[in-house]
């Protein structure tokens, strides 16, 4: 199934926030999507902001712009951690990652 066919997710805006207390730090995210993903000093991965600052809150949440989208659902796929979580904005329910249906 195409990224376009799951869940319509190119017509709506989405996020991503990562679950770091499941985050094993080794940097799959980072190199799928550096744009979007980044590891801190402390060796798990956070999510980065508009101004490419990085997020240091715990389950902090950054939008996934539309040319990212493939880059992140991968992120996703692979993370060995299962704790990279892609939602909707509307409605808050994930769409890709551990709790998609
Ligand atoms: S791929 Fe998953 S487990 Fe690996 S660093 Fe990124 S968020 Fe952490």
């Amino acid at each position: 199934m195409s990224v376009q066919q799951e869940a319509g997710a190119d017509t709506e805006a989405l996020e991503v926030w990562i679950d770091q207390d499941l985050c094993t730090g080794d940097g799959i995210c980072v190199q799928y999507a550096p744009e979007v993903f980044e590891l801190d000093i402390d060796g798990l991965a956070y999510v980065k902001g508009a101004e490419d600052e990085l997020l240091q809150d715990r389950g902090a949440t950054t939008p996934v712009p539309l040319p990212l989208l493939t880059d992140v659902v991968d992120s996703a796929k692979e993370c060995p951690g299962e704790c990279i979580h892609v939602r909707r904005v509307s409605d808050r329910a994930e769409v890709y990652g551990p709790n998609a249906e």
